[in-house]
């Protein structure tokens, strides 16, 4: 059985090294010693002037949603190619998404696009860097600028990508990162918002617990979103290992490339040259099955077949969920290129410890089945 991922997890007597101090400080949630250190070890690995830690990705884009202090009921630009996330933090925060399409060459927002959506009610675009495939982040800072918008990025899939020299945590205002247990990095679950203005460190903080600033001041209607020194300390782990990981997800990443290119009907997307300043994570190999001669869900079966199990992310759009259905925003046919990218995409199995044998006998069964 082949999983499409599977979680790094740190060696298990470097875990019991870290969290041992835990059994004399009885400190176990609520940003305690680990909390701190992790935030530190993060703020110097992503760059970031601003960081702070949540318990999941999700809590964390919510809370960056409501701190940019949008009118109720206002218009944002986001992709339906992606996770529930992005669309439900939206929905749940009492805005309206509307649907950009996106490029099928990396599967981001189209900035092209952009323009003809913005109405008197749009007031931030919520764009994701999709497989860690950053956006194009200059034409969106552009677009932003000239019309007074707040950028929210769901940078879920983008730990430690870098483009001429900019880590993924400093693009627009607010950048989410997901430490989910399937992602490049994770505590287990986990988030944490990156940040240019450093006023909003205080707001997230409290945001994060109930709104509470100090005992006699509860200034924010805020949820519980903490994470609790376990996750801490896994992240802290896991932190120190994942250059190696990403060397190794880089490795499969080549191979499947080599295995596959030139192949009539299979699409892989190309990436840019690395450098110091041009970093990738290789989180993600998708594939578009796009006139092979079998299509995208037979070779989902081929590989179920032979236990390999592959994902078709993203699929459905978020604008085709069921819990939309009705919505005036949730309109499909107005995004083409992400219909067709959901019809035909499928991400095969991809994580640090795939091995070569995995990697050749995963593309063995799609070129010959
Ligand atoms: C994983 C993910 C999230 C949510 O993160 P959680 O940590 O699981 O809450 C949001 N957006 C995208 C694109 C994701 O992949």
């Amino acid at each position: 059985m082949i999983q499409v991922t599977r979680s790094s997890m740190p060696d298990y007597e470097e875990y019991c090294r870290e969290i041992r101090s835990m059994w004399d400080s009885h400190w176990l949630t609520n940003m305690g010693e680990k909390h701190r250190q992790l935030e530190s070890d993060l703020k110097a690995y992503l760059d970031t002037p601003n960081i702070v830690l949540y318990t999941n990705g999700h809590l964390a884009l919510e809370d960056a949603i409501a701190a940019m202090d949008l009118p109720e009921g206002g218009e944002v630009i986001t992709t339906p190619f992606t996770f529930a996330s992005t669309t439900h933090a939206i929905v749940r925060k009492g805005l309206k998404p509307v649907f950009c399409d996106i490029r099928l060459s990396d599967f981001t927002m189209d900035p092209e696009k952009i323009r003809p959506l913005i109405t008197e009610k749009t007031c931030a675009i919520l764009p994701v860097h999709v497989y860690g495939n950053l956006c194009d982040t200059e034409a969106i800072a552009a677009i932003a600028e000239e019309y007074g918008l707040k950028v929210i990025y769901d940078a879920a899939h983008a730990f430690g990508v870098r483009k001429n020299g900019i880590s993924a945590a400093n693009f627009g205002d607010v950048s989410m990162f997901s430490f989910h247990a399937t992602k490049v990095f994770n505590t287990i679950e986990g988030g944490a918002l990156c940040f240019r203005d450093s006023s909003l460190t205080e707001e997230f903080n409290d945001r994060k617990n109930f709104g509470i600033r100090n005992p006699q001041e509860v200034v924010f209607v805020g949820g519980n979103a903490k994470m609790n020194e376990f996750q801490a300390a896994f992240g802290i782990c896991n932190l120190r290992h994942v250059d190696e990981e990403i060397a190794k997800r880089r490795k499969a990443d080549a191979l499947y490339r080599r295995l596959l290119e030139g192949q009539k009907g299979i699409v892989i997307q190309k990436l840019s040259p690395e450098d110091k300043a041009n970093r990738h994570n290789y989180a993600y190999f998708p594939v578009l099955f796009d006139g092979y001669r079998m299509s995208r869900d037979e070779v989902s079966d081929a590989l179920k077949a032979h236990g390999i199990m592959a994902r078709k992310y993203f699929w459905p759009l978020t604008s085709s969920f069921e819990c939309y259905r009705g919505e005036t925003f949730a309109d499909p046919s107005k995004t083409s290129c992400a219909g067709y990218a959901a019809e035909r995409i499928l991400t095969l199995p991809l994580y640090a410890d795939l091995t070569e044998e995995d990697v050749r006998r995963i593309c063995a069964v799609i070129l010959e089945a």
